[in-house]
């Protein structure tokens, strides 16, 4: 009698189980059912992240004859994009306004020939240096006066603003060399200012300025040594961690599968 109780429970408590679990998969399929579809119908989403640049620095970012803006900083960044499965959208932004615009999250990356400084990096992230540059003294082809940063004695200098050749011009003023400082928002202007005679000098980043040259030949010219040599970073917002480790693989990985050299010769040669 005792073993049949025993028997008829465990039979009762399998009904139990079994029941249950036919309810259970009753309504499971019901309840997934919507999760499961969603991918099917709607293509994966893509990631767009703004990138903001300011096109007078050749050959790092241009515009072409139609509008468009091309350029070192523009293909490397599209690269990095492709290699990390993600897009861009570019935007054409002031430079002294690139680093707010971070902040505030208007872009998501600057990349615009942006030295890594320590002000800088108290403000934004840098990625890994991704190109070397430097800042240099350019005067008018003609002028047989200025040699070096010594000769800029009483001299006037035009500089973009918000740059590292402007903190320097800065610099050179308050040590009592520089005489006056014309802040220009774009480098052509600045060049063109240089070309008309309205100011003595120019200081701004070396690549570009030969770039400047080689489109002006014997207008422009280098004078002296490389005042300051740096290096350029892409910015993104502070903390942006998992969008600066997106830039910092694929730029290890286009450095690496050759795609980085291959930019690097379009844009200055071999
Ligand atoms: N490399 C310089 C800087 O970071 C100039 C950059 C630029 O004018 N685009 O200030």
């Amino acid at each position: 009698m005792k073993n049949f109780f025993k028997l008829s429970l465990i039979a009762l408590l399998m009904i139990a189980l079994v029941s249950f679990a036919g309810c259970a998969t009753k309504v499971e399929p019901k309840a997934e059912a919507p999760k499961a579809e969603t991918p099917k119908e709607e293509p994966k989403e893509e990631v767009v992240y703004k990138v903001g640049t300011e096109p007078t620095f050749p050959p790092f970012e241009m515009t072409n004859d139609k509008n468009e803006i091309i350029g070192f900083d523009i293909d490397l960044i599209r690269a990095i994009a492709e290699d990390q499965g993600f897009k861009v959208e570019i935007q054409q932004l002031g430079f002294d306004g690139l680093v707010l615009a971070v902040q505030s999250g208007n872009i998501s990356i600057a990349a615009s020939g942006m030295s890594i400084t320590p002000e800088r990096q108290e403000q934004v992230d840098f990625s890994e240096p991704y190109i070397d540059a430097g800042l240099a003294i350019a005067v008018a082809g003609n002028n047989e006066i200025i040699k070096g940063e010594a000769d800029l004695k009483g001299k006037s200098v035009a500089v973009q603003i918000g740059t590292t050749g402007a903190k320097k011009a800065e610099e050179l003023k308050n040590a009592g060399i520089i005489k006056s400082i014309k802040s220009i928002p774009t480098v052509d202007v600045v060049m063109m200012e240089l070309m008309n005679g309205g100011v003595d000098a120019v200081i701004n980043d070396l690549p570009v300025t030969e770039a400047y040259i080689a489109k002006q030949p014997g207008k422009i010219k280098i004078v002296g040594d490389v005042l300051e040599s740096d290096s350029y970073g892409f910015a993104v917002r502070k903390g942006n961690t998992e969008l600066l480790e997106k830039i910092n693989t694929g730029l290890k990985n286009v450095v690496e599968n050759g795609k980085y050299t291959e930019i690097q010769k379009k844009y200055f040669g071999e």
